[in-house]
């Protein structure tokens, strides 16, 4: 089947051309193969289109600058002054070494009277 080409088709595959289309999209819209497409673009002369530009989306690293911090807590919930205590916690705990020490450890139980 032959490509008839009217100025209007024409036109607008200079445009499509120009706007960086692929030429298999320009086909499509034109309604003819890709190699029609090629082949009258070579035939118009039209300029060689710049390959698409590769976007590089740098990766942002985002640092958390304040990164965790010991959520033990300082004083009583709901009184003046009641604060996280908010050290670098150690590896894989919620708190600080000194903290974490307190929450895991259990203290000696002292005065035991059992005999
Ligand atoms: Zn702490």
């Amino acid at each position: 089947m032959e490509t008839v080409w009217t100025q209007e088709r024409v036109e607008q595959l200079g445009r499509l051309w120009k706007e960086g289309h692929s030429t298999a999209e320009i086909g499509r819209r034109l309604g003819i193969t890709k190699n029609a497409v090629v082949g009258k673009a070579h035939r118009l002369s039209l300029e060689p289109r710049p390959s698409p530009v590769k976007v590089v989306i740098k990766r942002r690293v985002v640092f958390d600058i304040s990164g965790p911090s010991c959520s033990w807590p300082i004083g009583h919930p709901g009184e003046k002054g009641f604060h996280f205590c908010g050290e670098r916690p150690i590896a894989g705990k919620p708190y600080c070494a000194e903290h974490a020490a307190l929450a895991y450890i259990r203290p000696k139980r002292e005065g035991s009277n059992a005999a």
